[in-house]
């Protein structure tokens, strides 16, 4: 096994020649140690890297499912090997859309009901397996199927940064074009910005951004130390030059929420002041205690409220 190993090994996509070897002595161990383990129970499996093509209502859906074992009952065990850090939680186990597509893929290819599904930990040798999926989240998973389908079909596939980016469609990405793509790189593309090239335009924001900041902090500074003057000295105006600075305590006065709804709920009229909180309703979404089906109810019946645009600032490192 190991010298098919080393026959098959490519080199390719290894940032140095010091980290090819790591990450190949890394799969000789995590090889040697999957032999250790199952070479006694070890079963021919009935299908390896196994192709399909699936119809889920018009959507054509095409996958390689890892491998496939018939068991003892006569149904299918599923098996997908993986290569991340950490080890498969209960939660994602139970939610690898995956895991349902070769389910599904399965079942319609052999004709046989599938009984586990198996995501293998190969970095620990672990197999996080589950039951199989039931009729509800199959249905929902050809639900979700057909829904993104329709959105390719209609262009909508907004680009979701994460953390393996850029991928290798840089030029075509929102994120990484104005960097990778040709058309924008070149010299004549960059006076874009009021006589300003982008590059300068943005370093200008981030630079203008700092000032507004320093500034900011000195104004506060200053704001302190003319306020507790007026405080030492029982003044209500300080007088420069120019200008004359008035100060004033200014109270916000409010109401505790107890005694209002003592006086109020009484009265039928306690409803009258609530309103919806839809920063509670972030922190109700956010908590683990609640039911995944009223969640995902509540997910449902997000709907854009408002839109803005806004600029984040990120430092590139000195290899970007
Ligand atoms: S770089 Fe690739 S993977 Fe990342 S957001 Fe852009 S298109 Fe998507």
């Amino acid at each position: 096994m190991l010298q098919f190993y080393d026959q098959n090994w490519k080199s390719a996509g290894y940032q140095s020649a010091e980290e090819e070897a790591n990450y190949k002595e890394y799969g000789k161990t995590i090889l040697t140690r999957f032999w250790e383990i199952h070479t006694a129970d070890f079963r021919m499996p009935i299908a390896v890297e196994r192709q399909f093509y699936i119809d889920i209502e018009g959507v054509k859906l095409r996958g390689i499912i890892d491998r496939v074992d018939k068991l003892e009952s006569g149904g299918l065990a599923i098996v997908d090997y993986k290569t991340t850090q950490e080890l498969f939680t209960n939660e994602a186990l139970r939610d690898n859309l995956q895991l349902t597509l070769y389910q599904i893929a399965a079942e319609q290819t052999w004709q046989l009901p599938v009984e586990k599904l198996t995501l293998y930990h190969l970095r620990s040798n672990t197999p996080c397996s589950c039951s199989p999926r039931g009729e509800k989240e199959v249905k929902e998973a050809k639900r979700l199927v057909v829904e993104i389908a329709e959105q390719i079909a209609r262009q909508h596939f907004p680009a979701k940064e994460g953390p393996f980016c850029p991928c290798d469609f840089p030029e075509h990405c929102p994120y990484y074009r104005h960097k990778y793509d040709p058309a924008l790189t070149a010299p004549a593309q960059k006076e874009i910005l009021c006589g300003t090239t982008v590059e300068d335009a943005v370093e200008q924001y981030v630079s203008l951004q700092q000032q507004i900041k320093t500034l900011q902090m000195e104004l506060e500074e200053l704001k302190e130390k003319i306020v507790a003057l007026c405080q030492e000295e029982e003044l209500n105006r300080v007088y420069g030059r120019e200008h004359a600075l008035t100060y004033k305590l200014v109270e916000t006065a409010g109401f505790d929420e107890e005694e209002v709804r003592a006086v109020l709920e009484p009265l039928g009229l306690w409803d009258r002041v609530l309103s919806f909180d839809q920063g509670k309703l972030k922190q109700l979404l956010s908590d683990d205690g609640l039911a995944k089906e009223i969640r995902d109810k509540l997910e449902a019946l997000r709907r854009v409220t408002s839109c803005s645009p806004r600029l984040w600032v990120r430092k590139l490192r000195e290899e970007e």
